[in-house]
C-alpha cells in the first residue's frame, strides 16, 4: 500500500466513523438536532457532513459584532447556498464596540455565553452537535463523544478524533469554501480583536486571547455538567 492510499483510507475511516455517529444522532433525536458554528475549518466539515444527511438542521452562528470580514463572507456563502444558518446576537447593545475594552471575560460572557444560554433554553431536551476536536487545545483533550449539558441537552462531538491535516484533506477534496484567513497563518479564528496568527508547533487555538491565560470563550466549557 502506498502512502497516498493509506492517507485516503484513513480519511474514509474517519468519515465513516463520523457518519455512524451522526446516524445514531438522527435516529435518537429525530427533528431535535441543532448545531453551532463560527465557520472554522472543523465547522464547515461538520456542516457539510450534516447537510448531506438533512439540510434542515439549524446551525446557530453567534454574531458578536467583532468577527472578521472574512468570517462574515463565509457565513454569507453558506446562507446563500441553502444551509439553515440562524444568526444570534447578544441583547446588550454594543454597537459602539465598548465591551471588548471591559476585558475578555466580561465581553465573552455578554457576547457569547449569554446568547448560547438562550439557544440552550430554546432547545431543551435536544441534541447539540459541535465540531470540536481533542487536538485543538489542552482544554479539549478530555472531551467525550457525548457530553451532558444544561437543560437536559446532550452535546455530541462527532469530530472528536479528527486531526488538523485530515480536516484540510476533507475541505480540499470536497472543495469546501473556507475562511481565507487560514491562508494567511491563522489556525483558529474567533473575534478579530482576540485572534492572532499561530506559529508552527503551537496548538491551533494558541492565537486566541494571546498573552492571557484565557483559552476558551465558554461556549464549549460553560454548560457541561
Ligand atoms: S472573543 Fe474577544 S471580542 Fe469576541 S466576545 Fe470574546 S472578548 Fe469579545
Amino acid at each position: 500500500m502506498n502512502s497516498g492510499y493509506i492517507k485516503k483510507q484513513n480519511l474514509n475511516f474517519l468519515i465513516d466513523n463520523t457518519n455512524n455517529i451522526l446516524k445514531w444522532a438522527f435516529k435518537k433525536y429525530p427533528g431535535k438536532i441543532f448545531g453551532t458554528t463560527a465557520f472554522g475549518a472543523n465547522g464547515i466539515v461538520l456542516l457539510d457532513l450534516v447537510n448531506k444527511i438533512d439540510k434542515k438542521v439549524p446551525f446557530y452562528f453567534i454574531n458578536t459584532g467583532y468577527h472578521f470580514r472574512e468570517t462574515l463572507d463565509v457565513l454569507e456563502h453558506y446562507k446563500k447556498n441553502g444551509f439553515n444558518i440562524i444568526g444570534v446576537t447578544s441583547n446588550v447593545d454594543d454597537s459602539n464596540h465598548l465591551l471588548v475594552d471591559m476585558g475578555p471575560d466580561v465581553c465573552c460572557s455578554i457576547n457569547k455565553v449569554e446568547p448560547m444560554r438562550k439557544i440552550l433554553q430554546e432547545n431543551k431536551g435536544n441534541l447539540w452537535i459541535a465540531a470540536v476536536s481533542r487536538g485543538q487545545s489542552s482544554t479539549r483533550r478530555n472531551f467525550r463523544f457525548l457530553e451532558p449539558q444544561d437543560n437536559n441537552i446532550i452535546k455530541i462531538c462527532p469530530m472528536l478524533v479528527w486531526k488538523e491535516d485530515e480536516i484540510w484533506s476533507y475541505i480540499n477534496e470536497n472543495k469546501l469554501v473556507y475562511n481565507k484567513l487560514y491562508d494567511k497563518g491563522y489556525k483558529s479564528i474567533g473575534c478579530e480583536p482576540c485572534t492572532t496568527k499561530v506559529e508552527d508547533g503551537e496548538d491551533s487555538r494558541a492565537g486566541r486571547w494571546r498573552g492571557s491565560n484565557k483559552e476558551e470563550c465558554g461556549l464549549q466549557t460553560e454548560f457541561g455538567k
